[in-house]
């Protein structure tokens, strides 16, 4: 393709990629743009980067000069494409670039809602469930949520390196013969090297009773040119489940849809995984316009989250009413593949609890009144009890 020079005189605005790759003095190549180590070395993470990308408040400036001491700033460039750098209340930028609000302790707010620390059983292998793990595999990820769940551990470098854990872990993992399902998260099980998420897969299938690896990643949205067909042929050969993360529809981009199909084409079961935030996703439309999104890049919407208490993020977070309403016009009103499983997971580490609009309106006996999505009321008879 010859390239166009843009003369001065005939004026096009600059396209957001092009001034991304501005503010590291590079013009936009879109054979370095497709290569996701080249993504990786130019995320925004200080405070001039997103200065001379984003029109700030400040609230973001305040919150990029102190927050990042708490919680790191980082922000792919393919990410930052899709921000509008002249409205603060952007969607996209509302999940990536930290706010003063984050200074903010409401009641309720946790550093560890889910109780993970204290369920660990090894250090980073939190075994709640009775048949399966958690396991968090690094601590770092691709671009950091400031909603995170674990940001008292992610980026924090508080994680010890996964080989010096490892042989701990496979010795829990051999000893617990009732775990056959281990999910893989942390940080971002798939900034590893194609090399080592191999080894780490290979010494999980050795264990017989482990019939389950999933990994939850949120890479293929903030960072889809990490889907090769290397790192594909790798989730294939131990037979991975791989749960994404996406919470707007803008993120289903070309390249995501593109690396969604590599995926579903290499044969990877694919889910996603929503968390409800305020001025981002908390309307029926627009979740709505996500979950068909994904279904059609084949990706089964699985759960929905109520955002977890994390210290400095209610003003991301809103109400399990407005959650539950929100349901009320998702389901029955479009596929049931598309609708996920409204979930909260419990503070102080009591699990995924979930949550639907009432249904049932009324029982007496082996009588049920039932009610519809679209709000009617039916009845329904059980069998005569047996015996
Ligand atoms: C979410 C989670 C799991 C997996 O739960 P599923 O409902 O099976 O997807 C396992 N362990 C922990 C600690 C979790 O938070």
């Amino acid at each position: 393709m010859a390239k166009t020079r843009r003369s001065s005189a005939t004026m096009t605005q600059p396209t957001n990629r092009e001034r991304l790759c501005g503010v590291f003095g590079e013009s936009y190549d879109p054979e370095a743009w497709s290569d996701w180590r080249w993504q990786m070395r130019h995320r925004l993470t200080r405070l001039e980067h997103f200065e001379a990308f984003l029109r700030l408040t400040d609230g973001e400036r305040r919150g990029l000069t102190m927050g990042a001491e708490r919680f790191a700033v980082s922000v792919t460039p393919h990410f930052a494409a899709l921000m509008n750098p002249f409205d603060p209340s952007c969607p996209i930028r509302r999940q990536v670039v930290p706010s003063s609000d984050e200074f903010t302790v409401s009641r309720g707010d946790m550093e560890d809602p889910c109780g993970e620390d204290h369920a660990s059983a090894v250090e980073g292998l939190v075994h709640r469930y009775p048949d399966r793990v958690l396991l968090l595999a690094l601590d770092t990820c691709a671009s950091y949520c400031r909603y995170c769940t674990r940001s008292r551990l992610v980026s924090q470098g508080s994680l010890d390196p996964l080989p010096r854990r490892m042989d701990a872990i496979l010795d829990y993992l051999r000893a617990h013969t009732e775990v056959r399902d281990v999910l893989l998260s942390g940080g971002d099980p798939l900034l590893m090297s194609d090399d080592r998420l191999d080894t780490l897969l290979g010494s999980l299938r050795e264990i017989e009773h482990i019939e389950l690896l999933r990994i939850g990643s949120r890479v293929p949205g903030f960072l889809p040119q990490r889907i090769t067909p290397e790192l594909v042929a790798v989730l294939r050969r131990h037979r991975v489940w791989l749960s994404l993360h996406f919470s707007h529809p803008l993120e289903l981009t070309p390249e995501v849809a593109a690396a969604c199909d590599l995926l579903a084409d290499g044969g990877i079961p694919l889910g996603s995984q929503t968390v409800l935030l305020h001025g981002v996703n908390d309307d029926a439309a627009v979740l709505k316009q996500l979950f068909h999104g994904l279904v059609k890049n084949r990706v089964r919407p699985y759960y929905l989250y109520q955002a977890d208490p994390v210290v400095g993020t209610s003003h991301l977070r809103t109400s399990i009413e407005k959650g539950l309403e929100i349901m009320s016009q998702l389901r029955g009103h479009t596929s049931g593949y598309a609708v996920p499983t409204y979930v909260v997971d419990a503070p102080g580490g009591g699990g995924k609890i979930p949550i639907q609009p009432e249904t049932i309106v009324g029982r007496e006996g082996e009588t049920w009144q039932l009610k519809n999505w679209a709000g009617k009321v039916y009845t329904y008879i059980d069998p005569p009890a047996a015996g």
